[in-house]
């Protein structure tokens, strides 16, 4: 009997459920990734690969092997089970669209018996139901107390051998330098629980301290689980592994949630190419946010307080829609994900669920709370470099002109 594990976004061999299945009873497991141009990595790539690269080497370590190809997943799919002589597939449970009308198309194929895990979410997704009836929760902190509460499926080590069948080709993979990968992934993960982990609560929002894990695009691919994750404690923390979960299975409800207003507000939005183009090349003149936009920029992650500042920025001040905002991130971010990305976008746009959209907010109070001697700015926006506290905050107010920065795009909000 063979078996293949389709890979998807949990590119790990620790806590991996459909590979530890797979691979009982020593039965012959076919790993497979497959490069698909329906799902289009973008600016992901290079750590994509990286991930595939180490998650090949894991598996060689235990005699197996990742067999990679290219085209259609589901296509590549079956001809590998034509290939290996599979019977079935099995792969972890997912909840975007895309991925959800690949299960479906899976399952429709005859030939195959398709079997998916857990293990892309801490509490799988749909598991939890509101007393009060209703497929997924709609509010934030009765989804955290029943999280907190839920049992937890033990987590597994990785298996000890990865039997492949003899004579399949394993499909070349492009070398990449980015940082992917599930052994980065857990180096990183332990160094900073043990520096960071106890301090979280209180260390969490100062933008220039940097102190939260930027686990976020290993838990992006499943370079490790989010459930080990969330199993090393503090309560801070797992809040934030909880806001994953619940993305997520308001994403399984509402798999529009990247186009279509989760509850509509009857917004008018305005267009405007030019403070559009100012927000994404972070030149709005307000420097908190422009900070933010070119953190992301540069570095294809930004710090989640940045994130929901410029994103309020975008949405309240210049009242730009929030698909616009949301499109710009998922392109740009490391950590791009649908239920991620499009949750928290519309969470702060109002449209979400869970959101106090009247709630007032200003990016330059923000700005004094969060980066309070403004070496978050500096250290992003050059030139703003030598301008001292009181004006990096707000420098339409210092005495002395600063050459190269623009003049705010639109009149500062209330403080
Ligand atoms: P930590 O503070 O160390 O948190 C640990 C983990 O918890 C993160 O890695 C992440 O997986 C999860 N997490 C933390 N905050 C949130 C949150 N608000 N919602 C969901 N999960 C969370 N996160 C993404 O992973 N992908 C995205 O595409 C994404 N887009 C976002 C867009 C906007 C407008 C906003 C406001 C937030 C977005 N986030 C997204 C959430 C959050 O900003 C990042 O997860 C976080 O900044 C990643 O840094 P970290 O790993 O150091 O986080």
């Amino acid at each position: 009997e063979t078996v293949i594990v389709l890979f998807n976004r949990d590119l790990r061999v620790h806590d991996h459920p459909a590979l530890s299945a797979a691979c009982e009873r020593g039965r012959a497991v076919v790993p497979l990734f497959v490069l698909d141009p329906a799902v289009p990595a973008g600016r992901r790539t290079p750590f994509l690969l990286a991930c595939l690269a180490d998650l090949r080497e894991g598996l060689r370590a235990r005699g197996g092997e990742l067999f990679v190809r290219r085209g259609d997943t589901v296509a590549e799919t079956l001809r590998m089970a034509g290939e290996s002589g599979a019977t079935a597939v099995y792969a972890g449970a997912d909840v975007s669209g895309l991925a959800r009308a690949r299960e479906r198309r899976l399952a429709g194929a005859a030939r195959i018996e398709v079997r998916l895990f857990p293990g892309v979410t801490v509490v799988p997704p749909g598991l939890l139901r509101p007393s009060g009836g209703g497929d997924h929760y709609r509010v934030f902190t009765p989804y955290w107390r029943a999280w907190s509460a839920a049992a937890r499926r033990p987590l597994l080590p990785p298996p000890e051998r990865v039997e492949v069948p003899s004579g399949l080709e394993p499909g070349a993979l492009p070398a990449s330098a980015a940082p992917g990968g599930e052994s980065r992934a857990r180096g990183r993960m332990t160094a900073w629980a043990r520096e960071h982990l106890a301090g979280y609560a209180d260390g969490h929002d100062d933008l220039a301290g940097d102190r939260t894990s930027r686990l976020s695009p290993y838990l992006r691919f499943g370079c490790v689980s989010p459930l080990e994750v969330a199993s090393l404690g503090n309560e801070a923390f797992a809040r934030q592994l909880c806001w994953r979960d619940f993305h997520h299975q308001v994403t399984l409800a509402f798999p529009r949630i990247d186009r279509d207003d989760y509850r509509p507000r009857g917004h008018a939005w305005h267009d405007d190419a030019g403070a559009e183009q100012a927000w994404k090349a972070g030149m709005t003149g307000l420097p908190i946010v422009d900070a933010g936009m070119r953190q992301l920029l540069a570095e294809g992650w930004m710090h989640n307080r940045a994130r929901l500042i410029t994103a309020a920025y975008l949405v309240r001040q210049l009242r730009i829609d929030w698909r616009t905002g949301a499109a710009h991130f998922f392109d740009l971010l490391l950590d791009g994900d649908v239920a991620d990305n499009y949750g928290n976008w519309q969470w702060v746009a109002g449209t979400g669920n869970d959101t106090r959209p009247n709630r007032s907010f200003s990016p330059i109070r923000q700005s004094r709370r969060f980066d309070p001697a403004g070496d978050y700015i500096r250290a992003h926006v050059p030139e703003l470099a030598a301008v001292p506290a009181p004006y990096v905050h707000e420098p339409w107010l210092s005495p002395r002109p600063i050459p190269g920065y623009p003049r705010p795009l639109t009149s500062p909000a209330p403080r």
